[in-house]
């Protein structure tokens, strides 16, 4: 095996040839759809009188369009249920596992592979979504594609891609109290700039990485791609196989132990040489808030929000752009900022560890009055695990709704939406104008504990005040 980083590791082994491009074609271990970029994918494949490669490599499950309130069908959005049957039928046709609603295993597509244990380290995975970059966690390396990449998968299970270089981030030390991993790449990705990692897969290490859950570290990898880069990942390690072990798709009995051996020998070597390092101190890291229209655009919770002379040339027309988008001015304190809706859920915050973690700040308090707050979780697994510990009896206690599995508010393609120029708490991952469902919506990124403080003081808190109940 090739020496360096996981990724090159993993390149090497799955490249099967170099293209007259310059670009490698690289075989894709496991493809990951929905219902969104697929159903024009099957469509070209079906012109082309082609068929899935590799069925038994394809995982489908549905998740942006689902309604998180009503699921009966069809569906009361005429094209949500158009799209939930051309999946149905491609599944059928080509003879896909498709999870289902009420399969019990249905839930956004980067929640129910980790927890079915299909993500492994050592993978590539391609998904038709940006946050496919998720999947990284594991040691994966893992790549969102576009439409017609996906028709690529489904025909050659292969993709053509340029190679990347890689950036070793390096994150040492404890978090502080009330930081969470959320804070922690959404502090990198202010730093680094959200094209800061174009051309780069960015390798997480560090001790702060090696201290998280894997839930942590899927947050993390997560939002690799709002940071620019084409994908993220960390070493896999004890916690990894620890994660991994007993799930339904793990390799089971001798293969588990031969599986552990080369998950081992694919970490990145000590004496790897990186094209670029950067480290950062847990220590510097604040509870942080997005205050603009990308996620680069943050700051902690007790600073203002900066001036234009902050940014460089090229970073002030979209800071000036923010202050008008978002109503916010120059030198004003982000935090007492009126909020109208508080939405925890997502692929990136939207796993049993990030409701448990939100319910302990939710115990005992209130919603406050005006603020509509909602708790999505990411799969129906997550949704039985929550209601199992009564997670969903604190929540509704505190005021919050609680709803069925999906992608909910993160994307609004759904009946979860934002009203004219509501402002909102979100735990997504994305901020840009008009992502939760009104040309107008406002949102603000936090942690799903921040956003529990927001929801209980009506404004942008710090969840360090808000006390939280004994776990
Ligand atoms: S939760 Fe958001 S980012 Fe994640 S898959 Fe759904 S729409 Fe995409």
């Amino acid at each position: 095996m090739s020496q360096g980083t996981l990724f090159d590791k993993v390149w090497d082994l799955h490249t099967v040839d170099v293209l007259p491009s310059g670009q490698t074609q690289l075989f894709i271990g496991l493809h990951l759809i929905h219902e969104v970029t697929s159903p024009q994918a099957f469509t070209m494949l079906q012109d082309r009188g082609l068929k899935v490669l590799y069925p038994q490599r394809t995982v489908a499950t549905v998740d942006h369009i689902v309604p998180t309130e009503n699921q009966a069908r069809p569906f009361a959005d005429v094209l949500a249920e158009e799209m939930m049957q051309a999946l149905e039928q491609s599944c059928q046709d080509h003879g896909i596992t498709f999870h289902n609603i009420g399969s019990g295993k249905q839930g956004i597509v980067h929640v129910i592979a980790p927890e079915q244990g299909l993500t492994q380290p050592g993978m590539t995975i391609a998904c038709g979504d940006s946050h496919t970059s998720t999947h990284g966690a594991f040691g994966a390396i893992a790549f969102g594609i576009g439409t017609s990449q996906v028709r690529d998968v489904l025909a050659s299970q292969t993709l053509a891609l340029a190679k990347l270089k890689v950036r070793k981030v390096e994150v040492n030390g404890t978090l502080p109290p009330g930081v969470y991993a959320k804070d922690v790449i959404l502090h990198i990705i202010r730093t680094l700039g959200v094209k800061g990692g174009v051309g780069y897969a960015y390798e997480f290490a560090g001790t702060t990485f090696e201290q998280m859950s894997m839930d942590e570290r899927m947050t993390v990898c997560n939002m690799s791609i709002e940071g620019g880069a084409r994908c993220g990942y960390i070493n896999p390690d004890a916690i990894t196989f620890e994660y991994l072990k007993g799930r339904e798709a793990s390799p089971k009995g001798a293969d588990w132990d031969r599986a552990v051996e080369w998950w081992q020998s694919i970490r990145s070597d000590t004496d790897a040489v990186y094209d670029d390092v950067i480290v950062f101190d847990a220590q510097d890291i604040s509870p942080t808030v997005t205050w603009g229209i990308t996620p680069g655009q943050g700051i902690g919770i007790d600073e203002s929000i900066p001036g234009l002379d902050h940014f460089t040339d090229t970073d002030q027309p979209i800071a000036s752009e923010a202050y008008k988008y978002m109503d916010l001015q120059p030198g004003q304190p982000i935090q007492g900022t009126k909020v109208d809706v508080c939405f925890i859920g997502s692929c990136t915050n939207g796993r049993i560890s990030d409701l448990r973690e939100a319910a302990q700040f939710a115990q005992g308090h209130q919603v406050a009055t005006g603020v509509k707050a909602f708790v999505v979780p990411g799969s129906e697994q997550v949704k039985q695990q929550a209601e199992s510990e009564g997670l969903h009896h604190i929540f509704e206690k505190a005021g919050f709704e609680w709803r069925e599995p999906g992608c909910s508010m993160c994307l609004a393609m759904n009946p979860d939406k934002l009203q004219g120029r509501q402002l909102s708490a979100s735990s997504s991952n994305r901020n840009f104008k008009g992502r939760q469902g009104s040309a107008s919506g406002r949102t603000l990124l936090m942690s799903p504990a921040m956003v529990v403080a927001a929801a209980i003081k009506g404004e942008v808190a710090d969840v360090r005040q808000i006390s939280k109940a004994s776990s």
